[in-house]
């Protein structure tokens, strides 16, 4: 069996792994590259897969973020892709937007994607792929257990221990993904060791707090960020605020998609409980304060201004507003420019979707795995450093492994 990972060994985002035996070729991810990244995804071709004569059994997507997904119009017609039904169905209401709004996006390809089940196997030729929920800061994302050749090899996806179902993780890699053979694990956190990791959970009680101490908060955060939502969500109820979004037809789908696929009472979004945003609004708004989830857009622009003795919450990475970084973007900072100049307050809350260093030593260490492939980094050859029982091996970009 051999693995080669075509893209993203030295790079975070737009990883596209290999799984290769005699009889069967497996693709997992097909992102697009982040903006930091130093190629462009528009020259990245692989044979059989994105050109030529199809030849791969199946694509399988480990959740819906566009450094793992963005390219699947790419994939040959006739290759079968793979991904979780409710990503599956939040990223079709993704490429619907774009569609509509921009004449981009491709719904109806996203439609035609096959799903996965938790826990059941699929059999591609000769290899075996069990998908597992993990925990990360896209919603219904999944790592991959592949079987084939007596080998037994862990795709971690993009995973962290400290979302939603984070307290969980230790348990699933000890009941399910023992003795592996060779561990392919993100290592994102690899290059930002200083940065600090607060569970989501704290997250929400910070967020509890500054909605105690603001009648009216606004936040920017991704739309698809469904476990800072949630927690959002479920401290403005506690302090009976009511929770207002944007863009009604959007955002509004995207929770209720979540809540009608999930029996956990943590994403149950209540609709009678969301209001979207009017000047119908301002009445209520004044008297009972509110929570509004906004994006950098006109209307919550607007919405700013009608209420600028507020809080602005910015949950996203601190890297979009960092102008010496490549991943700089200006319409996120010319927003919250735009809002501190109105008035409001700023609080940074935010929580990564990544697994800490110590994260990544314990899932080496509960797997057992011989063999361990960093991917999704800036910095590999950090894993060197950490004192990881197995060999750890990093690879370059198109180079074969063979597993022995
Ligand atoms: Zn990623
Ligand atoms: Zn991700």
């Amino acid at each position: 069996m051999q693995i080669k990972i075509y893209r993203g060994t030295h790079q975070i985002g737009g990883c596209v792994t290999e799984i290769k035996t005699s009889n069967a070729r497996i693709i997992i991810d097909m992102g697009e590259e982040l903006p930091s990244a130093n190629s462009l995804s528009q020259q990245f071709e692989i044979d059989g897969v994105t050109i030529g004569t199809p030849d791969c059994n199946a694509v399988l997507i480990t959740h819906y973020h566009g450094d793992h997904i963005g390219m699947f119009e790419k994939i040959l017609p006739g290759i079968p892709i793979y991904a979780g039904k409710t990503a599956k169905q939040i990223y079709g209401i993704v490429q619907s937007v774009l569609k509509n709004k921009l004449d981009k996006g491709n719904p109806e390809r996203v439609n035609t994607f096959k799903e996965f089940t938790v826990g059941k196997p699929l059999y591609f030729g000769d290899i075996k792929v069990t998908p597992y929920t993990i925990d990360h800061s896209a919603f219904d994302a999944y790592m991959l257990l592949i079987e084939a050749e007596g080998k037994r090899i862990l795709h971690t996806g993009d995973f962290r221990m400290h979302g939603a179902r984070g307290s969980k993780m230790a348990s699933v890699f000890e009941k399910y993904c023992k003795d592996i053979d060779v561990l392919i694990t993100e290592g994102t956190m690899l290059s930002r060791v200083k940065e600090r990791i607060i569970t989501e959970h704290e997250l929400g009680r910070q967020a509890d707090k500054l909605l105690k101490e603001n009648k009216y908060v606004f936040a920017l955060c991704s739309s698809t960020n469904i476990d800072t939502i949630a927690e959002f969500y479920n401290a403005a109820i506690k302090n009976k605020k009511p929770f207002i979004v944007c863009e009604e037809d959007f955002q509004l789908e995207i929770l209720k998609i979540v809540t009608q696929n999930s029996n956990s009472p943590f994403y149950n979004f209540n609709r009678q409980k969301i209001y979207s945003y009017g000047h119908n609004l301002h009445e209520l708004m004044t008297g009972r304060g509110f929570f509004f989830l906004g994006r950098t857009n006109y209307v919550t622009q607007k919405a700013i201004e009608a209420f600028p003795d507020s809080l602005l919450i910015y949950s996203m990475w601190s890297g979009y507003l960092d102008k010496s970084h490549p991943a700089f973007d200006e319409h996120k900072t010319d927003f919250v420019n735009y809002a501190l100049n109105c008035g409001c307050r700023l609080a940074h809350l935010h929580t990564s979707g990544h697994a800490s260093v110590e994260q990544i030593k314990k899932v080496c260490k509960i797997t057992g795995a011989k063999t361990i492939i960093p991917i999704h980094s800036e910095n590999p050859e950090k894993l060197n450093s950490l004192g990881i029982n197995g060999n750890i091996v990093v690879l370059q970009d198109n180079q074969n492994f063979i597993v022995e």
